[in-house]
């Protein structure tokens, strides 16, 4: 018979085993797929990016190997794979299977997980092997494994922190999400800045953690959100919390990883990865700031962690929160439009939590009219000073880092552009750089034009280094800080430079939308928004909505405790009805004029997409390639999808490369769907030009 074939090629214990095995079935004249059996052969996912999975042999193995890792030889390597099944028996005879080398008994995937990653897969035709590798931490995917410690979560405090008294909309908001009791539901959770929505977070996870119940809490961005971490860990302080983001070292990751994968910690509080996490007991999920576009993983796979998490909720029967200030439109209209039927059900908080506390008055200034000192007007120049007198602290935010966006020849008009990128090099004065913010492509600031000699050369308009330069003269007593990327690379760094503010160790502070997101400084009670009026007639259409988005939340950092807000708005564009909406803290009026817009051009979230893009060394190779895909054969099975014409992306060349892309665009999630798996499959055996790369990416944020 065919496998004994096999079991000469194997280690000797290995073939002991399933000689054994094997010969006690024969004797027991037992049907010959038992004795198949006694060989197993177990079908693993490897990190590889092939659409496939693979067959090894794996002696007396049995069905509770599914979930476990195995380490394989791969081509001339080791590597961890996962079982995924033990099938009867393999496409390919068992001569050319290949015997595992270990398998590692602990820990086990469970059975949802397979489901969520297999919806991850197949939703965005992305390689099992692949989604189900980047899903598990780096820490079980290496051959030499960190020894196993003991995994340690949070020494519970002395006291957990107390609890304030609900408002009545929080009240509200709270008995809506209890009526609706167990099973699949998802809320919107709409409430402006300060209007206490962690608060019901926190009581719906205490509701969540008394019934026995596992929570996840995903946030956009962790850098920014330490206070989150405070707040819940002082509230559950028994819960083992543990956080899961991409700044832990391997070793802490894995330890929260098995935490909360063997139940020991009941919130796990983690960025977009942690959607993953295996959660035995999970009750609850909430999203908070679920519009951010931080939950859009960029390269590898590409998901949206909040849509994932709302299958998750959907295949675990559970409830789940979305919370937002400015809801993604789509998630608005899940929640609003009738055609939506309801998906979701929208909780809403209108008032801040904190009496006292009231939104902070906006005002436009109108730049046409108003003169302006280095991009600072005086009405807006004026403000800062009265702050200065009154001992508050205010915020000029100017969502560009850097000192200039450009260094430019008033002779010959050269422009200081990035050679790699279709894009500027931004100047940075302070380590006298220019530097590409896409590529990272840096040189030397030139004494002279680089092209006519000129040693006229300027930079032209501003970041926030060039407004910290001009704040400091302006206000020579005053103590100026800057917050961006480039003062606070790491997460370390940032939490630093928040301890300063809270501390008081600033006047003014100058940041990007870094400082926007999540940050209570009771002090503050100016913001000044300078430079926003670009994001107006940006060519991406979702600009508008993030210009939306970014203004509510830097406004909402004004006036937060007993201090009122002020918040002032420099525009050349003081009537567009964007601007109304940011004065009026009128998120449903900006949104029903988007979906509008939106609904006539059968964009999102009335139309499904997808994008094709490829990049090469010569564009041309990058559209031939997306023609060939557009002229699939088999396109016209599918008449419910739209194929646009392939089209240089708008940033157009990237680090030497050049891009393209190609829009499908369905009214049907479905058709879209098929369509995907079967177009996928035929660009896959597409013949490629060398150094090019291609990828598909499902619900594009960006065109
Ligand atoms: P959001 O998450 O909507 O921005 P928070 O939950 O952070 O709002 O609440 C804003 C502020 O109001 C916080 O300082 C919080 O402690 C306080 N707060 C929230 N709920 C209440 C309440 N019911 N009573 C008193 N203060 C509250
Ligand atoms: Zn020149
Ligand atoms: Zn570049």
């Amino acid at each position: 018979m065919q496998w004994f074939a096999v079991l000469f090629k194997k280690p000797r214990e290995q073939r002991n085993l399933t000689e054994t095995r094997a010969n006690a079935a024969l004797q027991r004249n037992l049907p010959a797929d038992v004795i198949m059996f006694a060989m197993s052969i177990v079908r693993v996912a490897l990190d590889v990016p092939l659409y496939r999975c693979f067959d090894y042999l794996a002696p007396g193995v049995t069905r509770a190997a599914i979930g476990c890792r195995v380490r394989v030889p791969f081509g001339r390597r080791s590597v961890i794979g996962l079982v995924v099944d033990l099938p009867e028996e393999s496409d390919l005879p068992a001569a050319q299977l290949k015997a595992i080398e270990e398998l590692l008994p602990a820990p086990v995937l469970p059975a949802d997980w397979f489901r969520l990653t297999g919806f991850c897969a197949t939703y965005y035709q992305a390689p099992l092997g692949e989604v189900m590798l980047s899903a598990l931490p780096a820490g079980l995917k290496r051959l030499d494994p960190p020894t196993p410690r003991i995994p340690k979560v949070a020494k519970a405090l002395p006291q957990p922190s107390p609890m304030p008294e609900l408002t009545g909309e929080q009240t509200a908001v709270i008995d809506a999400v209890r009526a609706a009791g167990a099973g699949f539901k998802p809320f919107l959770l709409f409430g402006v800045t300060g209007s206490g929505k962690t608060e019901v977070y926190l009581r719906l996870i205490a509701d969540a953690l008394d019934k026995g119940g596992q929570v996840l809490l995903l946030v956009p961005e962790i850098n920014l959100t330490p206070q989150l971490e405070a707040r819940v860990a002082a509230r559950f302080p028994a819960a083992g919390l543990v956080s899961l983001h991409s700044e832990l070292t391997e070793a802490a990751r894995l330890r929260n990883w098995l935490a909360a994968a063997d139940g020991r910690a009941r919130i796990v509080l983690g960025t977009r990865l942690a959607v993953f996490t295996p959660l035995p007991d999970l009750a609850l999920i909430i999203v908070d700031e679920e519009h951010d576009a931080s939950f859009k993983q960029q390269d590898g796979m590409r998901y949206s962690a909040r849509d994932v998490a709302v299958f998750r909720a959907h295949d675990r029967k559970l409830p789940i929160v979305l919370g937002s200030a400015t809801p993604s439109l789509e998630s608005w209209a899940n929640a609003t439009e009738k055609e939506m039927r309801g998906r979701y059900t929208l909780l809403t908080l209108k008032e801040r939590a904190v009496a006292q506390s009231r939104l902070p008055a906006v005002q436009r200034i109108d730049l046409r009219k108003e003169k302006a000192e280095e991009g600072l007007s005086g009405i807006l120049l004026e403000a800062i000073e009265k702050r200065l007198v009154r001992g508050e602290q205010s915020l000029v935010f100017l969502n560009r880092r850097g000192y200039a966006p450009v260094l430019a020849c008033t002779s010959c008009g050269w422009i200081s552009d990035c050679r790699r990128c279709a894009a500027n090099l931004v100047l940075h004065l302070k380590d006298r750089r220019l530097r590409c913010h896409h590529c990272g492509y840096e040189t030397r600031i030139p004494k002279a034009c680089p092209t006519c000699g000129n040693q006229d050369i300027h930079p032209f308009g501003r970041g926030t280094q060039r407004l910290e330069e001009f704040l400091k003269a302006r206000f020579p007593q005053a103590r100026i800080l800057r917050a961006d990327r480039d003062v606070a690379k790491s997460r370390k760094q940032w939490e630093a430079l928040v301890e300063r503010i809270h501390a008081g160790e600033a006047d003014i502070l100058v940041g990007t939308q870094m400082l926007a997101k999540g940050h209570d400084f009771p002090k503050l009670t100016l913001v000044g928004v300078i430079g926003a009026d670009a994001a107006l007639f940006a060519a991406d259409c979702r600009a508008p909505e993030r210009l939306f988005a970014q203004l509510m939340q830097v406004a909402g950092r004004a006036g937060r405790a007993e201090l009122p807000g002020e918040v002032l708005v420099q525009t050349q564009y003081p009537d567009h009805p964007l601007y109304a909406a940011v004065v009026a803290h009128d998120y449903a009026a900006f949104a029903a004029t988007q979906l509008a817009e939106r609904r006539v051009a059968g964009f999102p979230p009335y139309s499904h997409q997808a994008m094709l893009r490829a990049e090469a060394p010569q564009m041309a190779d990058a559209i031939a390639f997306l023609t060939t895909a557009r002229a699939w054969p088999g396109c016209d099975a599918h008449p419910a999808v739209t194929l646009y014409d392939p089209v240089p992306m708008r940033m157009a060349k990237l680090a030497n490369l050049e891009r393209g892309q190609l829009l499908v665009e369905s009214a049907s999630r479905p058709a879209l769907q098929a369509f995907l798996a079967e177009w996928r499959a035929a660009v896959d055996g597409l013949k490629l030009p060398s150094r090019l790369r291609w990828h598909l990416e499902v619900d594009p944020l960006d065109y």
